[in-house]
């Protein structure tokens, strides 16, 4: 074991004790509560499939409970001065960059990622309630759109309570992208997050409540998506959920908020095609092919999950990709050097490892993993599936996890009709030396966001979400703010037009 290792691993247990023996309770109306009903989970690390700490399990009348603080809490949260909003959530960003060893010790320890990776995930954090706290003051304002004899204008109000409900892949970064531009904009928060990484969600409610944010802004209840998130989704009193999960969860979200007319935003899933044309920077474009897949254990929705390669440089680029998928450095998350960790649950692992069997019963080559690794039950290899068709299951269906599927293609139409051949539609690479085609390419996509010549590098005024089976809605700069606040129209007339009247006979 390394120096480093061991040192992680003593900070990361320092960190853990105060859950470790207890169970984490929801954080409602500004205390932590049990479940009413006393239900609890086991909640289990994927580095050895330990106990961590059992974790309140919520359903209907918690949520109840935080449902009605949030909306009491609305009341004056939503009128709060806009530099006073500003103010308290660069106090959130200053704390979780003070804690933010601790946020990602605690998460690697929770959901396998590699610490690398976490760490910069907390400051990305950071970076989020920053970017939004300084939108804040301005989150109200609208356009001017005159007319010849009217003065129209409009201006923005917080829609109200709403619910956030987050998955496991990287789940402090993921509510803070949900959380921060929701209470810059005025909104007050009911937080669902995913039950198999629940303790920094846990971490950043009571950041928040440190850092001044009043009672009843943020409430946060764990438990079961059935339960808990179903519960939700059907409240009266939360007018929007912002969901990040499943696509299959998205159609069920969709329908549990029916009854109550709920806005929803939804970011899904992806099978996300790099296209690597023969003119590429070969050496840029494997290091960011490379980078997309194995990177947060593949559990990463924009992750580059198909790589379309043009077939003149076909099996150069494989073979290299092969190399270095070999020398991908697998191990404990908490080891600095490791690259891939444990995937977050046995029955991830489960739904993972039967793609390794699909792969086979379609003929398939498997030129490196495409099984266990020895390490503990949840650790897998790097794997490449080599020479798929579009078809193929392998090529259609979201594995989520360190698994690339390599389809050759013959030229910029055939590439565009595979990368488009999916229900997907969340983001799209492309690597080529032609400024004219890589436009053609960014315009032929059908996705949300497409990265040129580049790794998913992420600007957070520009949108993100994607098309189809991807999502619903953007978040990022104001477009997050589009969703949660309602857009009023005021017309106000000069006095000199012309008003119809009626009844004068
Ligand atoms: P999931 O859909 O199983 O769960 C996500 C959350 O939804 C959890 O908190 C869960 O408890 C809750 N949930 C489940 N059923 C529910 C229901 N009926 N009503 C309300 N809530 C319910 O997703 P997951 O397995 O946790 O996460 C992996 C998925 O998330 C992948 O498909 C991945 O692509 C996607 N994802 C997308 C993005 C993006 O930005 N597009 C980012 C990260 C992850």
């Amino acid at each position: 074991m390394s120096e480093r290792l061991r040192e992680n691993e003593s900070k990361a247990e320092r960190y853990l004790q105060r859950f470790r023996g207890a169970t984490l309770e929801h954080f409602i109306d500004g205390e932590r509560r049990r479940s009413l009903s006393r239900q609890t989970f086991e909640n289990r690390t994927p580095i050895d499939g330990s106990v961590l700490n059992s974790v309140a399990a919520g359903d209907a009348r918690d949520v109840d409970a935080a449902a009605q603080a949030a909306a009491r809490a609305f009341g004056t949260w939503k009128d709060t001065d806009g530099a006073e909003r500003k103010r308290i959530l660069h106090r959130i960003a200053d704390a979780i960059e003070a804690r933010g060893e601790e946020i990602a010790l605690v998460e690697s320890t929770d959901t396998g990622q590699p610490i690398r990776f976490m760490a910069a995930a907390a400051k990305r954090s950071a970076a989020n309630f920053r970017f939004f706290a300084d939108k804040a003051p301005e989150a109200a304002n609208g356009l001017s759109l005159p007319a010849r004899e009217h003065v129209n204008y409009t201006q923005r109000q917080p829609i109200g309570p709403v619910g956030v409900i987050t998955p496991w892949n990287t789940p402090f970064m993921l509510a803070t992208w949900k959380i921060a531009p929701a209470l810059a904009a005025g909104c007050t928060v009911v937080h669902k997050p995913a039950e198999w990484s629940p303790l920094t969600a846990a971490l950043l409610a009571e950041i928040c409540a440190e850092a001044g944010l009043p009672t009843g802004v943020l409430n946060t209840v764990h438990g079961f998506g059935e339960t808990a998130g179903k519960a939700l989704t059907e409240h009266d009193a939360i007018k929007a959920i912002a969901f990040v999960g499943e696509s299959a969860t998205g159609s069920l979200i969709m329908a549990q908020g029916a009854p109550t007319l709920k806005r929803v935003h939804f970011e899904l899933g992806g099978k996300n095609a790099v296209v690597v044309f023969d003119d590429a920077d070969l050496d840029r474009a494997l290091d960011a092919v490379v980078f997309m897949i194995y990177s947060l254990n593949g559990e990463r929705c924009t992750s580059s999950s198909r790589l379309l390669v043009q077939r003149s440089i076909h099996d150069e680029l494989v073979e290299r990709v092969v190399a270095r998928a070999k020398r991908v450095r697998v191990g404990h998350p908490l080891d600095p050097d490791t690259e891939l960790g444990p995937l977050i649950h046995p029955s991830h692992v489960d739904k993972v490892v039967g793609y390794f069997e699909v792969a086979k019963s379609e003929n398939v080559r498997v030129p490196i993993g495409g099984r266990r690794a020895d390490l503990g039950a949840n650790y897998v290899e790097p794997t490449v599936f080599a020479g798929a068709s579009a078809a193929l299951r392998v090529a259609q269906e979201e594995i989520f996890g360190p698994v690339l599927t390599v389809i050759p293609f013959d030229d910029e139409a055939q590439a565009i009709e595979i990368a488009n051949g999916v229900r997907y539609g969340l983001a799209g690479y492309v690597w080529t030396g032609d400024a004219g085609r890589a436009h053609r390419m960014a315009r032929a996509l059908d996705v949300g966001m497409v990265w040129v010549n580049s790794e998913n590098n992420r600007h957070l005024p520009s949108p993100f979400g994607g098309m189809k089976a991807s999502g619903i809605g953007r978040d990022g700069g104001d477009y997050s703010f589009d969703f949660y606040m309602e857009t009023k129209n005021v017309c106000v007339a000069l006095g000199t037009h012309r008003v119809p009247s009626l009844g004068r006979g």
